[in-house]
């Protein structure tokens, strides 16, 4: 994404890289998107009328003791050169913050690594933006009954989150190509199959 003729990065170009580091390389350095992309962005405009069904239970907020929350968050950090859409930001009873995530899925009792990078990235975005404390996220699993999952954000992973922002502008910038992704399988049916020489 291009910002006053600035590059910042999006989680979701964070997730592709988690993914597989080449996705990075094709998708910025040789501007080639990807078919899924647009499916996608119509499966949000899905999602944004489901969306604000669920997000009127303030139920959910008290619950998790909240004072204050404000929607659709769009966040940057100049620092990081990042920017994302967070769809709550918390502010507890304590003075820290947190960002709350709708997922439209199931809980299935598991944690996603992407998921979870996601979600430090955007505590990174507010603290910046707002300079408070960050050290937990919510992920709410609408087709679970709003099943709440908090999920502790540490320092180290802020840390690991910064490196990984850092290793793509080095893709970026530097216009390396990056090692492929150690899983083969994801390869079978990857958009860039036909160009990559994995
Ligand atoms: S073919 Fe495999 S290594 Fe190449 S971009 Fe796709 S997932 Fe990555």
């Amino acid at each position: 994404m291009i910002i006053e003729s600035k590059p910042f990065i999006t989680p979701s170009e964070v997730i592709e890289y988690l993914y597989c580091p080449r996705y990075i390389y094709f998708m910025n350095t040789l501007d080639i998107s990807q078919h899924e992309k647009r499916r996608s962005l119509v499966q949000k405009g899905r999602d944004i009328h489901e969306l604000k069904l669920v997000r009127n239970k303030d139920y959910l907020r008290k619950k998790l003791n909240c004072v204050e929350k404000q929607a659709d968050a769009y966040l940057t950090s100049e620092k990081l050169m990042l920017v994302g859409r967070v769809d709550e930001v918390l502010l507890h009873a304590d003075g820290t913050m947190a960002p709350l995530d709708y997922k439209f899925a199931f809980w299935e009792g598991t944690l996603y690594k992407t998921l979870y990078i996601q979600q430090v990235l955007y505590a990174l975005l507010i603290e910046e933006n707002y300079q408070k404390e960050v050290n937990r996220a919510y992920l709410v699993y609408v087709r679970s009954n709003n099943h709440v999952e908090e999920i502790t954000i540490s320092q180290k992973a802020k840390d690991k989150a910064k490196l990984i922002v850092q290793e793509i502008f080095d893709i970026i910038s530097i216009n390396y190509y990056p090692a492929p992704t150690k899983s083969k399988r994801k390869c079978e049916d990857c958009t860039y199959r036909n160009i990559c020489n994995s």
